[in-house]
C-alpha cells in the first residue's frame, strides 16, 4: 500500500516536473517523514531492516535512532526467545511502521510489523504484551516456511519464487535509501538513475506478484499450504505466549460483532469445535477443531516444561503437518475442512 502511494505520487511529480528530483524528494520527505535508513542497530536474528509509513501519508510521528534500533531489538529479543523451544530458525528482513492496521509475513522473507495498531474504524489498539503475540505469530510463519522449504522439494519453486520477488523490494528500498541519505551529493543524472531503479524494482516486484496468481501450480500450493501455516504460526504464538486464548485475545477489540468474535473465537486453541460436519474453509479458521486437540493433547503439557521438551512437541506437529501436506500434494483431489481436520487429528494421535 505504501508503495502504491509512492509510486503514484512519483509518477505524478514525474510528468509533472519532469525529473526536477530534488523537488521529488523533498517532496517524499516532506510526505513521508519517518522513511529513513540512516539508523545502525544490528539485531542477530534480523537480516536487514527498513522504515516504512503505513501508506497514508499522514504525519505518524518521527522515528528516532534511539526509538527504532530499541524496537529492533525487542522485536529481534522475541525471535531469539521462540528459537530455543524451536526446532529451525531462520533470519527475516524485518520492515517497521509506525502505525498500520496489521502485521503480515512475506513468503519471500520480509516481516512487517507495526509500533502501533489501528483497525478499520481507526480505533488505537493493542497493549504491547498482545502486540507481542502477534509478532511471535508473524515470525511463525518464517519458522514454518524455513522448515518446509528444508523438508519438501517439491516446494523449492514456489519459496524461491516469492523470495526472488521479494528481493526487489529490498533492493527498491536500498536505491531508494541512496537516494534519501545522499542526496546532497549526488548529481541530477545520478538521482534520475536511482529513482528509474526504485520505479523499476518496484514494477517488476508487482509483475511477479500479478504472476503468482496465474500460476496453477503456486494458487494450489498456497491453496494447500495457508490453513497449515496458519495453524502452525498460532502455535508458535500460544508456546511463546504461554496462554491459550493468545490469538484470540490479541485481535479482539471492543466492537467487534458477534459473528467477527464467533469466527475469532476460531483461534482459540481452549475452545472445543465439533469435527462432525466441521466446513470452516477460511485460512485461520480451517484447523479449529485442531487447535483445541493440539491444546488439549500437546502444548497443555508442555507449556511449563523445559524448552528442549517444547522443542521435541514442535517437531512432533511439524513432521505430521509435512506429511499431510505431503500426501494432500500428491492426491490433488480436493480435500474439505473436515477430512484435513479428521485426518491430522488422526495422525496426531498416532505421534
Ligand atoms: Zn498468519
Amino acid at each position: 500500500m505504501y508503495f502504491i502511494f509512492l509510486y503514484s505520487y512519483a509518477l505524478r511529480m514525474r510528468l509533472s516536473l519532469k525529473y526536477k528530483f530534488e523537488t521529488i524528494i523533498s517532496a517524499l520527505l516532506f510526505l513521508l517523514p519517518s522513511f529513513s535508513y540512516s539508523f545502525n542497530c544490528p539485531a542477530e536474528i534480523i537480516q536487514s531492516y527498513f522504515l516504512t509509513t503505513s501508506g497514508t501519508g499522514d504525519d505518524e510521528g518521527r522515528w528516532n535512532e534511539i526509538e527504532f534500533c530499541n524496537y529492533v531489538e525487542e522485536l529481534a529479543n522475541i525471535s531469539k526467545s521462540i528459537s530455543y523451544f524451536s526446532p529451525v530458525v531462520t533470519k527475516i528482513h524485518l520492515k517497521v511502521s509506525k502505525v498500520s492496521i496489521q502485521a503480515k509475513f512475506k513468503e519471500g522473507g520480509i516481516l512487517y510489523f507495526p509500533q502501533n495498531y489501528k483497525n478499520h474504524k481507526g480505533e488505537f489498539i493493542l497493549e504491547k504484551k498482545l502486540a507481542n503475540y502477534l509478532y511471535a505469530h508473524e515470525y511463525g510463519h518464517a519458522l514454518f516456511k524455513q522448515y518446509l522449504k528444508r523438508e519438501l522439494v517439491f516446494l523449492e519453486t514456489f519459496y524461491k519464487n516469492f523470495e526472488e520477488n521479494d528481493q526487489k523490494i529490498i533492493e527498491a528500498d536500498i536505491a531508494m535509501e541512496k537516494i534519501l541519505t545522499m542526496k546532497a551529493s549526488l548529481t541530477e543524472e545520478q538521482m534520475k538513475i536511482e529513482f528509474d531503479k526504485f520505479i523499476n524494482l518496484y514494477n517488476e516486484f508487482k509483475i511477479g506478484e500479478d504472476s503468482f496468481f496465474t500460476n496453477n501450480e503456486m494458487i494450489l500450493l498456497h491453496e494447500i499450504l495457508s490453513p497449515y501455516n496458519e495453524l502452525f504460526a498460532d502455535v508458535i504464538a500460544i508456546l511463546f505466549s504461554r496462554n491459550s486464548h493468545a490469538m484470540f485475545e490479541a485481535l479482539k477489540y471492543p466492537s467487534m460483532s458477534e459473528a467477527e468474535t464467533k469466527m475469532l473465537s476460531y483461534r482459540d486453541f481452549s475452545i472445543s469445535h465439533g469435527l462432525e460436519g466441521w466446513k470452516e474453509s477460511e485460512a485461520h479458521s480451517f484447523f479449529a477443531p485442531v487447535r483445541n486437540y493440539i491444546w488439549e493433547h500437546y502444548l497443555k503439557n508442555v507449556i511449563d516444561e523445559s524448552a528442549s521438551t517444547q522443542r521435541e512437541t514442535v517437531l512432533k506437529l511439524l513432521t505430521t503437518i509435512k506429511q499431510e501436506i505431503q500426501f494432500y500434494y500428491h492426491h490433488t483431489e480436493k480435500f474439505g475442512p473436515y477430512e484435513c481436520n479428521k485426518s491430522l487429528i488422526a495422525n496426531l494421535m498416532k505421534k
